[in-house]
């Protein structure tokens, strides 16, 4: 365990991370403290620029045994953080408002608890990924050559979670996060005179479909699990009264439990559109952004992070249910055995993405504790 004297380096390490946040993509500056404090635990390996700014420590032993992977995440938001306190955002319109700074702060803390209590067997990674916001790092960082040197056998990661009393630690086994991804509609047809709208080729009436049909489609999937369309943006034409409109944009979000489920999804999404502009002869094109997979858990580890939440004296809460909210560790676990859990962030504080929320600073002892049983029961 640390001390309280061990501890305080900590928070100043989150401090000063919450107080220059940087966006998804972009976290050069995070990326090269990170790795300029991990090579001062001299760790054997010290791996730098993976899938974008992602950095990755590694310590071997001199056996054979597993390799088991951490996470942190890089990134912050484009929130104007609220909050006066004194380490508040000095980066104007983005701030830390996921508490990545307090699982970076955690996730260094156990690096530093490993440096002086190295692996007896196999190797560990503290995986630092960038953009997590997005749903694009994790899945860079996998498809990125580097990452094949490291070739994890188990991967961990916790997400701290307002709403819930502080240091509870929340998991199941299977789906933990739901797949999510965003779709992107352009319908076009012909602009007209406002007194002749006749000669043009409107998109109003199929706007005024998707929006109708779309919140009901997800049940018109034969799949039995969550399955969501959540209708986010719709747009139309210019302000202009003397002109009839051509062009108009809808946005959706799909959320499905399984990937699976969310190819069913995309299908019959795809289709609907497909249908509508056939029948009010537009023609349409569709984007897909902020892909997540979905966050599968594996028995095992989760076994494991139960064991570990025990011996660290947390209390365990079983989730009848996958979290809707999507998180990219998917792609992680997808390439390994993993968990993630939730970890509360106290029942009062505000919700992640909220412009007060700021991460409890008391978590991070007690999360490093987790995540070093964990470590402990693989290679020690
Ligand atoms: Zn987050
Ligand atoms: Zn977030």
């Amino acid at each position: 365990m640390t001390s309280a004297d061990n501890l305080k380096p900590l928070v100043d390490l989150r401090h000063r991370l919450h107080e220059y946040p940087e966006l998804s993509g972009q976290e050069k500056k995070t990326a090269s403290l990170m790795a300029k404090k991990l090579k001062e635990l001299v760790p054997d390996e010290l791996i730098t620029g993976i899938g974008g700014y992602g950095v990755a420590a590694r310590f071997n032993s001199a056996n054979p045994g597993p390799c088991v992977l951490f996470r942190a995440e890089l990134d912050a938001l484009p929130i104007e953080e609220i909050n006066d306190f004194p380490h508040r955002s000095k980066n104007s319109g983005i701030s830390h408002k996921c508490g990545h700074d307090g699982h970076m702060s955690i996730i260094y803390g156990l690096a530093q608890m490993i440096s002086n209590e190295r692996p007896k067997q196999g190797s560990v990674i503290l995986l630092f990924q960038p953009a997590e916001e997005t749903g694009e790092g994790a899945r860079a960082v996998v498809a990125d050559p580097k990452y094949s040197m490291l070739k994890p056998d188990y991967c961990y990661a916790l997400h701290n979670l307002p709403g819930h009393p502080l240091a509870e630690v929340l998991i199941r086994s299977g789906t933990f996060n739901c797949a999510s991804r965003g779709m992107i509609v352009n319908l076009s047809g012909k602009t007209a005179h406002a007194a002749y709208p006749e000669t043009g080729v409107s998109p109003a009436l199929a706007l005024a479909e998707l929006l109708q049909v779309f919140p009901g489609l997800a049940s018109t999937v034969n799949k039995n699990e969550l399955l969501m369309t959540t209708t986010v943006h719709a747009t139309m034409g210019e302000r202009a009264f003397g002109t009839a409109p051509a062009d108009a944009e809808f946005m959706v979000t799909l959320r499905s439990e399984t990937n699976e489920g969310m190819d069913l999804l995309v299908a019959k999404a795809t289709e609907q559109i497909k249908k509508t502009a056939a029948d009010y002869g537009l023609k349409y094109e569709i984007g897909w952004t902020d892909i997540f997979d979905a966050s599968i858990n594996d028995l095992e580890c989760v076994e494991n992070v139960a064991r570990a939440a025990k011996n660290t004296a947390h209390t365990v809460c079983w989730l009848p249910e996958a979290f809707r909210w999507s998180e990219d560790f998917g792609a992680i676990s997808a390439s390994a055995k993993g968990a993630m859990f939730a970890y509360g962030a106290g029942e009062q504080r505000p919700q992640i993405h909220n412009p007060d929320y700021d991460f409890p600073d008391d978590l991070i002892n007690s999360g490093m504790s987790i995540f070093f049983d964990l470590y402990k029961q693989h290679l020690l």
